[in-house]
This record gives structure tokens, sequence and C-alpha cells, in this order.
């Protein structure tokens, strides 16, 4: 099989939708040390996803070479093999992303006098290019399943992926208030998030991004929730009841081992320690990054869904619970119907 097609065919997993694109970009401009990130979209990512960062940037070799499958700088050894399997799939994406769209990639490094520009169509590198370029890397993702009209055509409504991507946005930005995230559709800023200071410690600095990003007044009514058991420990941030905005769905945010989850279980959780402190159709705003060992967790290798499984679920349901409800006790909220577990 050669390697255009087995990147094709990669593509299908890794790459479901424009929101994928910048997940994928947005974690590798972390991993390379950003300090700020711009994403950038057009027509709802149909035509546009860019990433800009100012992080470590890439040589020339490896700026034509970090769209080879399998390229990647990130396991040096066979220990790091172990860690990294975690971080699901292992120099795959670029590839991938690349062999359905066009991508033009400018890159410099702080010791580098001239910049590279690399251009891709369809997983064939088409240009390799000394360019002026600031510090830091910019991937510009245009016309994402070009070349396979059946997917496109499986791209939900512009409105749809839009939500997607900003889901996508907002949950990496609160992964990482130390760093500043720019968002842009089609020229008008969407979101404009200051890179926040963490020498008040991690959650001082969620505090200050949850408010950015939702446009509080203030963080009155945010609580804290901090927490350890022997296997597990929670930190993070709940909406006081009494707050009176009722928050949607979309807006809870579960992280385990700092990777974005979705697990309908432990949202349960959390709507269960508030009990009837709130409305019955009412969803608390949380965001909670559990801590475990990576042993008692497989969060899902496969890159798309956003899936967890624990080795004690019901264990960890009982914990993040119980430190909700002391959260909410310690800001004087106690419901009435205090059910069991
Ligand atoms: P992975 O992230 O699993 O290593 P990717 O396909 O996402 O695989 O990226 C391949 C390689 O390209 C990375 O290992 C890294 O060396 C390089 N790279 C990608 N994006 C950036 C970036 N924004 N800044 C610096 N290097 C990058
Ligand atoms: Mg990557």
């Amino acid at each position: 099989m050669s390697d255009t097609l087995a990147n094709k065919i990669a593509a299908g997993e890794v790459v479901q939708r424009p929101a994928s694109v910048a997940k994928e970009l947005i974690e590798n401009a972390v991993d390379a040390g950003a300090s700020s990130i711009d994403l950038i979209i057009k027509d709802a990512g149909s035509t546009l996803v860019q990433v800009i960062d100012d992080g470590c940037g890439m040589s020339r070799a490896d700026a034509r070479r970090c769209f080879d499958r399998h390229a990647t700088s990130k396991i040096r050894s066979i220990e790091d093999l172990d860690r990294i399997r975690t971080l699901g799939f292992r120099g795959e994406a670029l590839a991938s992303i690349a062999s359905i769209s066009q991508v033009d990639l400018k890159t410099k490094r702080v010791e580098d006098d001239v910049g590279t520009d690399v251009r891709v169509e369809g997983g064939d590198v088409v240009h390799v290019q000394p360019c002026a370029a600031p510090n830091g890397t910019s991937i510009a993702v245009r016309n994402l399943f070009y070349n396979v009209p059946a997917r496109r055509n499986f791209l939900k409504t512009p409105a749809t992926e839009l939500k997607h991507l900003t889901d996508t946005f907002r949950f990496l930005s609160l992964a990482h208030p130390g760093i500043a995230f720019r968002m842009e559709h089609k020229d008008r800023s969407l979101y404009d998030l200051p890179s926040i200071s963490t020498d008040g410690g991690p959650l001082a600095a969620l505090r200050q991004r949850v408010v950015d990003l939702m446009e509080l007044d203030d963080d009155r009514s945010l609580l804290n929730v901090e927490d350890e058991a022997s296997q597990v420990s929670v930190r993070g941030l709940v909406i006081d009841p009494t707050a009176g905005r009722r928050k949607k769905k979309g807006d809870q945010f579960l992280f385990v081992n700092e990777r974005y989850v979705e697990d309908r279980y432990l949202s349960h959780a959390v709507r269960k320690a508030y009990g009837d402190l709130l409305p019955e159709k009412a969803f608390p705003f949380f965001a909670l990054f559990l801590e475990m060992d990576p042993r008692r967790v497989d969060v899902n290798v496969h890159p798309t869904k956003a899936e967890v499984k624990f080795e004690d679920e019901s264990g960890i349901y009982g914990f993040l619970k119980s430190a909700v409800r002391q959260a909410l006790a310690t800001a004087n909220h106690t419901p009435r119907f205090q059910s069991g577990r």
C-alpha cells in the first residue's frame, strides 16, 4: 500500500471535521512551547483552518519531514513509548491532514535567519522554499476533503461545524491558561484571551481564564473544587447554584490527566451533587481536572472520540460527587434531598 493511500485511510480516523484539524494543530502548538496561539477560520473551516504559534519552530529538514507518516519528534526512547501511548497517535496527524487538504506551512526557529515555507497538496510536497517568517509556526489547512468529495459532502451545516470548532478552542484554552489564545472567523474576532500568570497557582489561573472565556463580570460565581483520595485527585471550578445563569450542557468541561473527555456518567455525578439546588433540567457549568494513575484509566486512543474508561468507574463517580458537594457546602449550599450515592 502506498504511503499516500495509507495516509488517506488514516485521515478517515483522525480527521472527522475541521474541528479535528484545529485540535491537532493547537495541540502541536502547545507541545512546541507556544505562549500565544491564534486559530483562524474561514467558512466554518471548510476553506481554511489555520493555527499560528510562537513556539520553537522547525528546521528546514524537519519542516519537510513533518508531513511524513510517523514523523514525530516526540518519541525519543523506548520508555517514552509507554508514556506517549495516552497521547493518541504518534506522528500521524500532519500526514493525515495533509493527505486530504492543501497545506501551507511557514516556520522559523529563533536560531535561524530565514524560515521555511512548505506546501503540500493531497499528501504531495509541491514546494519547499526559504521565506521570511516570524519565530514560530503557521500551518494553514485549506479546502479540507477537497480530494475526498464523499467526506466533504458529509460536513454538517456551517453553524454545526463552527460550534465544534469553538468547543474545541474553548476546552483547549481552559487546559492552558498560561497561553494567550485568539480565535477569528471570517475576519471577525470571536475570542481574545490574554495569557494568565500561573504564579497564583493553577486554580487562580483557571478562574481568570473562565472569566475571560465566558465573559463573566467577575469570578464570584465560581466555586473551587479541590479534593484528593488515594488513587485520584480533582481540581477545578463549578458554578455557584445561585448564580442564576442556567448553563447549557455545552459548558461542561471534564479533563482526565489533562485530556478533554466527554463522559455522561461523570457529568451526572456532578449534576447529582447539586441535587435540588438547581432546577430539574438545569445543567451546571463546570471545568474539572481529574488526575490519576494512567494505568487505571484508558483515555481512548481513538483520536476523535473523547471517551474514557476507568478501572474503578463507580469509585470515581462517588469521589467526584463528594468533591463537588464539599465545594458547594463550603459556600453554604446543601441540597435538601440527599439521595444515596
Ligand atoms: P505528533 O504531534 O504526534 O508528533 P504530528 O503529525 O502532529 O505528530 O506532528 C509531527 C511533528 O511535526 C511533531 O512531532 C513536531 O516535531 C512537528 N510539529 C508539528 N507542529 C509543530 C509546531 N506547531 N511547532 C513545532 N513543531 C511542530
Ligand atoms: Mg500532533
